[in-house]
């Protein structure tokens, strides 16, 4: 009796075991679906800085000095501006200082001659030469020209940064409808599709060491998510879907989310 009972049971058991599985199942892709969602929203909005301050560069100040008044890595402070040099502020320049809210005094650089009293004066040399005598910090810029291709051949219309008081995560390449948008590097396809809105067809390539770039505003996505694809690819074919006004490709470079200025990582 107990062996038919536990005989008659099994089915049952089998089926609503069978029915959880099937909802766990259900339940964990409608979470991988929402995760997938909020990963591209997350990596097109995430770790995003949308405010700082325009820092006018006064005689003495240096790039290392006016980043480290204002506690922010050199680097962001560069590629925010398209400092690819930091010898080359000039005085009365404006520098956007990322994630900054309010102005702030940067003590100047004194040149010895200042300091000793005009010693030196007659050696005459500039603030650079003076400053690497005295050791005051350049401030190190990292350039990694190799590390990406040009994903299409065509000029630069739009630069990263702010751009009219709004940030622009990427840079905008014009080229004629149609041009085949290259991937970057090799990596593998994590988003392939029209629904993030603004950026039309998109592509999200992932690589390796933390690095995505992204690829909007497309005419067609050749490419789907989950392919592997090496630098050089045919992605997509450029276009002028979403927000765009005339034919060009939107792209982007981030690092562990964060955006990048692409011409810092491209030859
Ligand atoms: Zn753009």
């Amino acid at each position: 009796m107990l062996q038919r009972n536990s005989l008659a049971e099994k089915p049952s058991k089998v089926d609503r075991q069978n029915s959880l599985r099937l909802k766990t199942q259900d339940s964990r892709l409608k979470a991988l679906v929402w995760g997938l969602e909020s990963i591209v929203c997350l990596i097109l909005i995430g770790c995003s800085i949308s405010h700082g301050v325009y820092h006018k560069v006064e005689k003495g100040q240096t790039l290392w000095r006016i980043a480290k008044a204002y506690n922010v890595d050199i680097q962001e402070v560069a590629e925010w501006n398209d400092i690819a040099d930091p010898t080359e502020i000039n005085t009365g320049e404006k520098i956007f200082i990322p994630g900054a809210w309010r102005l702030l005094k940067v003590e100047p650089y004194k040149a010895p001659e200042e300091i000793t009293g005009g010693a030196e004066k007659e050696k005459k040399a500039n603030g650079w030469q003076a400053m690497q005598r005295t050791e005051e910090p350049a401030g190190k810029i990292v350039l990694e020209r190799w590390r990406f291709a040009w994903p299409v051949k065509g000029s630069v219309i739009s630069p990263f940064g702010m751009r009219s008081g709004k940030k622009h995560d990427g840079i905008d390449i014009a080229a004629p409808e149609g041009s085949a948008v290259l991937a970057a590097a090799e990596g593998e396809i994590i988003h392939s599709d029209d629904s993030v809105r603004g950026y039309g067809n998109m592509v999200i390539l992932k690589h390796k060491e933390g690095f995505i770039t992204i690829y909007a505003h497309n005419e067609e996505n050749l490419v789907k998510t989950g392919d592997v694809v090496k630098r050089g690819d045919v992605i997509a074919r450029l276009g002028n879907t979403g927000h765009s006004s005339g034919p060009h490709l939107h792209f982007e470079v981030r690092k562990d989310r964060r955006p990048r200025n692409p011409l810092f990582f491209l030859p």
